[in-house]
């Protein structure tokens, strides 16, 4: 199946989203979409999230995540700079505020990967903000990608599909899903989403 959206909902003309939220179970293929979409058009803004996960080979400080230790996670929530966060299977993720907003500001399409409970931060506090869902081919197909990536351990891959279940009940929620058959599709769908094409 192509990468076709079901249910996108009516977008104003004057009001079209400049915040998009990519969400979708873990190893669904999140960052790969993403990446093979930047490539292609750099000018799409991805917020970089702190995280007190460790880096995985090849991840950058700065450039994949800000890796931060749990006392600095600790501040950057107790100060306000984050523009949601959440646990999720063991660490914290959270969207630096500022560098958001000051996107924003200057009209640049912004683009951020996060987890449900984060999507559902940002629907309360920027109702504007268009919501994607990025679902898997089928269960067997998420399973076969999350381990297959190779990254994790098995007990961290068994927490990662217990909120995986969750995640893909809360599809409804989304404004639109994308089925992640075609990485190159899906792709294209987006920025044509984000209006960036
Ligand atoms: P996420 O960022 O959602 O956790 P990744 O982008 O790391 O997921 O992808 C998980 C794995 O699935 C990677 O090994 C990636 O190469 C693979 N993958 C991603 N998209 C596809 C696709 N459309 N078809 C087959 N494999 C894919
Ligand atoms: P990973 O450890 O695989 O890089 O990410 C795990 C999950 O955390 C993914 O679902 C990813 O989208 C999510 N995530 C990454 N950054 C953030 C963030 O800033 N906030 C929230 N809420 N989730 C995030």
């Amino acid at each position: 199946m192509a990468a076709t959206p079901r249910g996108t909902s009516p977008v104003p003309p004057d009001a079209r989203p400049r915040l998009t939220v990519l969400s979708g179970p873990s190893g669904v293929g999140k960052s790969t979409v993403v990446a093979h979409m930047r490539k292609e058009h750099p000018e799409v803004w991805l917020s970089v999230s702190a995280t007190t996960r460790r880096p995985r080979p090849g991840e950058k400080h700065g450039v994949h995540y800000f890796f931060v230790s749990d006392e600095e996670m600790d501040k950057l929530i107790a100060n306000g700079e984050l523009l949601e966060w959440a646990e999720f299977a063991g660490n914290r993720y959270g969207t630096p505020r500022d560098a958001v907003l000051q996107r924003l500001d200057s009209g640049e399409p912004v683009l951020l990967e996060i987890d449900l409970q984060g999507a559902r931060q940002v629907r309360g506090s920027m109702p504007e903000a268009l919501l994607v869902f990025l679902a898997p081919p089928s269960w067997e197909e998420l399973v076969r990608r999350l381990t297959g990536r190779g990254t994790e351990p098995p007990e961290v891959i068994e927490r990662r599909l217990e909120a995986a279940r969750i995640e893909l009940a809360a599809e409804p929620e989304f404004d639109t899903t994308l089925v992640n058959t075609s990485v190159e599709d899906v792709a294209r769908e987006l920025l044509a989403l984000m209006e960036v094409v």
